[in-house]
């Protein structure tokens, strides 16, 4: 009954940690910075350790019975195997400050259960809820079979009534505790999908309601300029503000060209495109700036097949993606553009040596108004970005160092080969 208390009360603190960790949070909004999060995770994990021993049981000859092997083992599955070794020296440190021979014991169990979580956490996190539930489930009976038959069986205290009563308790608070865990983790999860998604919404009904309005003036705006720029009658010095203000239009049309993007998510002229044409191409456009920036642009082609898409819209995505890389070098740079097939997709890669990003920065791309360059940025060019590739069933993958510089991946499924190429 002693036993039984004791663990239950454990059980209660593993909860209270689980939901405070929780409310914590949910409070703090979503630009938590990743690197900080994982120091609380692993914090979170060792003073439930810490607490578990603190109110563990004691079965005498120097053995003590708890519920710490939760933390410990939740704490490895979701944080990886640094965090595993970390909060397993960890326990063992606090288990020899208690003394007696269950430290031995527990070196035993802690090295089995970290060579156990290795092997399954590269699977664990891709499983289903059930699945995971049933896999912590099995791992922590097995540790309570070892954990209580062995040194019962060295020492001969065979309270069998003890051992069903740690087990059980083990297993269920395992069960319920990852059970908690899961669920508040997809609710986490859901709420920022919700956040994003109606900052999208936003987006797209002011795309669609002033985008419209905006557009057909410029144009008529434009076309008069342009009629008096071509004017004889015009003198130089007018000819020449009338160049700058269309520039400057034209400007304006590009960025209400991005908002209309969101107007129209779906794409309107799909066909067979050629990468190789369309790289080279958005190259041409951009050489006036990589002339001025001092950046050296590479390609090396090693696809056969084409993809399929609207191809003023991919032309777009390439375009932001290499601004972005180009303004990212002000001193100068190489650019590198590589293609190559893998896994049934084209993959177009998209390096530069320029500044960089930060994790959190790399976290927000494509976010609407996500910009670091103040007056300059528009913070859409990712935006529209994603939205187009992911349109045409793409996947964008981002990595970035700071001062290194960053890498931006598009990978599309293959379409046909290249002589039944259209454009
Ligand atoms: P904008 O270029 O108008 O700022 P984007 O959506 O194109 O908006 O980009 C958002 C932000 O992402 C940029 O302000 C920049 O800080 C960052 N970024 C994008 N691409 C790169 C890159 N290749 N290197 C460094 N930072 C980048
Ligand atoms: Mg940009």
């Amino acid at each position: 009954m002693e036993m039984m208390n004791g663990l239950l009360i454990n059980l209660l603190f593993i909860l209270i940690f689980v939901l405070l960790t929780n409310m914590l949070l949910l409070h703090k909004n979503k630009f938590i910075q990743s690197s900080v999060w994982n120091y609380y995770f692993v914090f979170i994990a060792c003073s439930q350790i810490v607490i578990s021993l603190l109110l563990s049981v004691s079965v005498g000859h120097g053995f003590i019975y708890d519920l710490r092997f939760v933390p410990f083992l939740l704490g490895g599955l979701y944080g990886g195997k640094r965090v595993t070794i970390g909060l397993g020296l960890f326990l063992l440190a606090v288990r020899f400050v208690l003394g007696g021979d269950g430290f031995w014991l527990s070196l035993f169990l802690i090295l089995i259960s970290t060579i156990g979580i290795f092997v399954i956490s590269p699977l664990y996190l891709k499983k289903s809820l059930w699945t995971k539930l049933s896999i912590v489930s099995a791992f922590s009976f097995v540790y309570a079979v070892i954990a209580y038959l062995m040194p019962g069986l060295l020492y001969g205290f065979n309270d069998f009534i003890a051992f069903i009563i740690y087990g059980i308790i083990l297993v269920i608070s395992t069960f319920f505790v990852t059970y908690l865990s899961e669920i508040l983790r997809t609710t986490f999860v859901l709420q920022l999908e919700a956040m994003k998604f109606e900052k999208m919404e936003i987006v797209s009904h002011l795309a669609a309601s002033i985008s419209h309005e905006v557009r057909n003036p410029l144009t008529a705006v434009i076309g008069f300029l342009q009629l008096i720029g071509e004017n004889e009658q015009t003198n130089e010095k007018s000819k020449t503000y009338a160049m700058y203000a269309i520039e400057e239009a034209n400007r304006a049309s590009g960025i209400i060209n991005d908002y209309l993007t969101f107007a129209k998510p779906h794409l309107t002229e799909e066909c067979l495109m050629n990468i190789d044409n369309a790289i080279l191409k958005c190259n041409d456009i951009l050489r006036p700036l990589t002339l001025k920036q001092n950046v050296e642009i590479e390609t090396f082609f090693q696809h056969a097949s084409a993809i399929k898409g609207d191809p003023h819209k991919f032309h777009q995505v390439l375009l932001n993606i290499f601004k972005n890389s180009i303004e990212a070098m002000p001193d100068g740079g190489i650019l590198t553009i590589q293609t190559y097939e893998n896994h049934n997709r084209i993959h177009i890669k998209i390096t530069d040596t320029g500044h960089g990003m930060k994790p959190e920065h790399i976290a927000r791309l494509g976010e609407p108004y996500f910009s670091l360059k103040g007056q300059k940025g528009t913070g859409l060019g990712m935006m529209v970005v994603y939205r187009i590739v992911e349109s045409m069933k793409g996947i964008v993958t981002v990595t970035s160092e700071i001062d290194i510089g960053t890498s931006i991946t598009l990978a599309f499924p293959i379409h046909d080969a290249k002589d039944s190429i259209l454009r």
